[in-house]
């Protein structure tokens, strides 16, 4: 996830030509490397122990019967998105209150304050910031809630003080047409924030729920992680749905294409914008009630067989 709102915040940030940030947390950009994330260690928390995004391996993830669906309160309110915004990292939409997530593994209630999105090159490359089983999505949608409706600069400070939900988008010529007709009223927004620092208010016309599709909240992974960019706090916990949005493949490429990183419509244009793969150390990925089914055939197939290979040996002995 993105902590631009922490860098407005907290900090001043300078555009520098070479299209870097400078902010308390130091010098950071997704594509030099000057500044790009292998230098990222010496910002803020980046060299931590519970960093993000990482790749989930479906076998590895533990089943949590008690995580259900998750639980979505206000998501289909259209009139809850303000505004939108080239950031010159990403483009990022605000959200009034109204939107609540609860329930399943959660501590308390979170409230939706923005979502802003991760992408690759269009069509030569995959950008999301997760993994499954080592497969990139074409965009990972991310929707940032605070506890309790804190500011962000406070939920960073706890170390559940944030959750996110992510969505990865896939290029598909498949997209139901309601979808399908919700993205392309959003990115045709792109082209009036082609520069950064461009906002316009959104007219109501599409809601948070109309771009999720018909995914099923039921089928998710939840870990413990970080910010994906400086100063990558630790304070987030993570439920990442494990069906993809299906987006029309001309809605993909206008995110690379349309949009510029800095001031000047002359670029470099704003792709690429993930941060690679983070180490996973001792974390464990849990995997939703409904996943139980993958995560069971793996867990339990050995042990059926072994099972089989017992009665089978035993079956003449029982048989006399
Ligand atoms: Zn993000």
């Amino acid at each position: 996830m993105d902590s631009l709102k922490i860098l407005t915040t907290l900090t001043v940030a300078f555009w520098f030509p070479s299209g870097c940030y400078t902010s308390s947390e130091g010098s950071w950009c997704y594509m030099e490397p000057q500044c790009g994330p292998r230098t990222w260690i010496s910002l803020g928390h980046c060299n931590g122990k519970r960093q993000s995004p990482i790749n989930i391996i479906q076998r590895d993830a533990s089943h949590n019967p008690s995580l259900g669906p998750v639980n979505l309160v206000g998501y289909d309110n259209r009139k809850k998105l303000l505004e939108i915004k080239n950031t010159g990292k990403t483009v990022d939409v605000s959200l009034e209150d109204g939107l609540h997530l609860a329930g399943f593994g959660l501590p308390a209630r979170y409230t939706a304050k923005s979502f802003h999105l991760h992408w690759g090159d269009g069509a030569t490359r995959p950008g999301s910031e997760h993994q499954i089983d080592g497969k990139q999505y074409s965009m990972e949608l991310h929707i940032v809630h605070t506890k309790n409706n804190l500011s962000i600069s406070n939920a960073v400070k706890d170390s559940k003080g944030i959750a996110v939900l992510a969505f990865f988008i896939e290029e598909s010529e498949k997209a139901k047409s309601k979808t399908e007709e919700a993205w392309e009223l959003f990115a045709k927004n792109l082209k009036k924030i082609s520069k950064k620092d461009e906002d316009v208010l959104l007219d109501g016309s599409f809601s948070l729920l109309d771009l999720m599709g018909s995914n099923d909240f039921t089928r998710y992974y939840r870990y413990a992680g970080s910010l994906t960019t400086p100063g990558c706090d630790e304070a987030v916990i993570w439920t990442i749905f494990a069906d993809p949005i299906p987006v029309p493949p001309k809605v993909v490429r206008k995110f690379a294409s349309e949009l510029s990183s800095t001031e000047s419509s002359k670029g470099p244009q704003l792709i690429n914008n993930f941060r690679p793969i983070q180490k996973i150390g001792d974390r464990k990925v849990e995997a939703s009630d409904a996943l139980k089914s993958a995560a069971t055939i793996f867990v339990f197939a050995p042990t059926v067989f072994i099972l089989f290979l017992s009665i089978a040996t035993f079956l003449p002995v029982f048989s006399v």
